[in-house]
């Protein structure tokens, strides 16, 4: 069984001066081939599907915003063009097709390379640079059953995104067969995030709001101490994770502090806990990264811990001292009864 990816660019979903544009994908396109992974076709998801997490009323107003053309729906700014509405569509759909093709064994674990991205989308609310909910639309979808599937009966999704996904957290605060594990940096758009923030959900709604330039030894620890016990407890069927390489240490719009070898490991870490408790079932999405040699070397190093081959190593090394974030990782540890 191979890795199986679906890429959906959305060209026309384009805003001048934007930093979530088409462009983020320059440099990755044309090192899709070398990935040694199947592409899947995307198809659009239907309403009902996209329903399963957004408000039926949110779906249509944002189908009537984007055929009277370009707008600005948020502060963040978050944008649509006329053909925002079928891009996210696409974009959810291609996700989709990904944990389809993973629950239904057809294939071995899988990336969705999507735009828009979509963990700010909040259930009744685009925000955020997203659209459509792309990983939650997903997650619901395995707990209901596609068409000749099994319902699963629980779903992780772990968001190393630099951004707190609030619309995931949104999506699954109350539902107890969907467990969310973010790391993001804190003071940041979109200030949610704060590790005490799930009182009623510990070690099942897991925030690490982290101090800026927080790096790969950081992030070691995180994946060790935090990752591990996360999913150990809560023993998923199936692993989602929303990949947002702004987490990258020259990110144009975030401070955080990895290295490509940083997602290699933190994608290595996730696709062996996949192996160890969900018969190797994972699927990445990618959510943020604004610079394209970032986002292609990210994605590089997802591809290399999902298809088990040598990370190469593009020689990414941050010029920053790393921040020391062990006080609030033990913090984060200590609130969810992570221990060692
Ligand atoms: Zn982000």
């Amino acid at each position: 069984m191979s890795t199986a990816y679906t890429f959906v660019p959305s060209p026309l979903h384009f805003y001048s001066d934007h930093p979530e544009q088409p462009s983020r994908f320059d440099l990755l396109t044309p090192r899709l081939d070398s990935f040694d992974a199947q592409r899947l076709n995307a198809i659009p998801a239907a309403r009902d599907e996209v329903a399963r997490v957004h408000h039926p009323k949110l779906i249509s107003s944002l189908e009537e915003i984007c055929r009277e053309g370009p707008a600005v729906i948020d502060y963040a700014p978050t944008f649509v063009t006329r053909s925002s509405f079928e891009d996210a569509l696409l974009a959810a759909g291609g996700t989709l097709s990904c944990v389809r093709a993973v629950l239904s064994g057809s294939a071995r674990n899988a990336f969705a390379l999507v735009r828009p991205p979509g963990h700010h989308a909040e259930p009744d609310r685009s925000m955020g640079f997203c659209i459509f909910n792309n990983i939650a639309i997903a997650a619901r979808d395995a707990l209901v059953g596609a068409t000749g599937q099994s319902p699963r009966q629980r779903v992780a999704i772990v968001d190393y995104d630099a951004h707190h996904g609030n619309g995931t957290q949104a999506a699954f605060m109350d539902d107890e067969r969907v467990a969310y594990c973010s790391t993001h940096q804190w003071g940041i758009y979109p200030g949610t995030g704060w590790y005490e923030e799930a009182p009623h959900a510990r070690k099942r709604i897991v925030n690490v709001p982290l101090p800026a330039v927080s790096g790969n030894k950081s992030f070691e620890r995180i994946a060790n101490e935090i990752f591990v016990p996360f999913i150990q407890t809560f023993k998923p069927e199936l692993i989602l994770v929303s990949a947002g390489f702004d987490a990258h240490w020259n990110d144009p719009i975030t401070t955080l502090g990895l290295t490509s070898a940083g997602f290699y490991m933190l994608s290595k870490k996730l696709v062996d806990l996949a192996e160890e408790h969900c018969g190797g079932r994972i699927v990445f999405v990618l959510e943020g990264g604004y610079d394209p040699a970032n986002l292609a070397n990210g994605t590089a190093a997802v591809f290399a811990a999902l298809t088990n081959k040598p990370f190469i190593d593009p020689g990414d090394a941050s010029p920053r001292k790393e921040t020391d974030a062990s006080e609030m990782i033990e913090k984060v540890c200590e609130w969810n009864g992570f221990l060692k």
